[in-house]
């Protein structure tokens, strides 16, 4: 089945609280930025995609700029959750969900010979830093999420096995 997006106004509600609210996130104030959600839940290997970040840019941010009757304000972050986990998610985890994905979102520079200097939007990367932040998040994410995010970073040099303690 194809994934099937829509557009998410409660996980809008919800990111726009944490940005507004959060020091943290104070970088994405009054950013564009859209939230959408996908069915089915897609998958990495064996594990469910909860969230995800990308950049909209291009002609697809055109289109979305045409469609909103507005001028063109060039590319933008989206956040995409799972619809149905999304569904089963207390508060507490949702903001924490939305709190990893915000942190995925990012700005830089670009210059362009003649023009002055544009803040663009990029992706940050699982890192340290955002490792970090996750773990020092009042909604402290479940242990299975910890590895999976840890496994992800290879400049942790942690090495893993197939082994478990109970
Ligand atoms: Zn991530």
């Amino acid at each position: 089945m194809p994934p099937v997006y829509t557009l998410a106004p409660d996980v809008h509600r919800l990111a726009k609280e944490l940005i507004d609210e959060e020091a943290e996130f104070g970088r994405l104030r009054g950013m564009p930025m859209l939230f959408v959600s996908v069915e089915p839940t897609q998958k990495r290997g064996m594990t469910r995609v909860l969230g995800k970040t990308d950049i909209v840019s291009g002609k697809n941010a055109l289109m979305y700029w045409t469609a909103l009757k507005k001028s063109d304000q060039g590319p933008f972050h989206r956040i995409t959750v799972a619809a149905g986990p999304w569904l089963n998610m207390d508060d507490r985890r949702r903001r924490w969900l939305l709190r990893h994905e915000l942190r995925h979102c990012g700005f830089k520079e670009v210059k362009k010979k003649g023009k002055e200097p544009e803040e663009r939007p990029c992706l940050i990367n699982h890192d340290v830093e955002l490792f970090n932040a996750d773990l020092a998040d009042p909604a402290f994410p479940d242990v299975e999420y910890v590895v999976r995010m840890a496994q992800s970073m290879p400049q942790l040099e942690l090495r893993f096995t197939e082994d478990r303690a109970a």
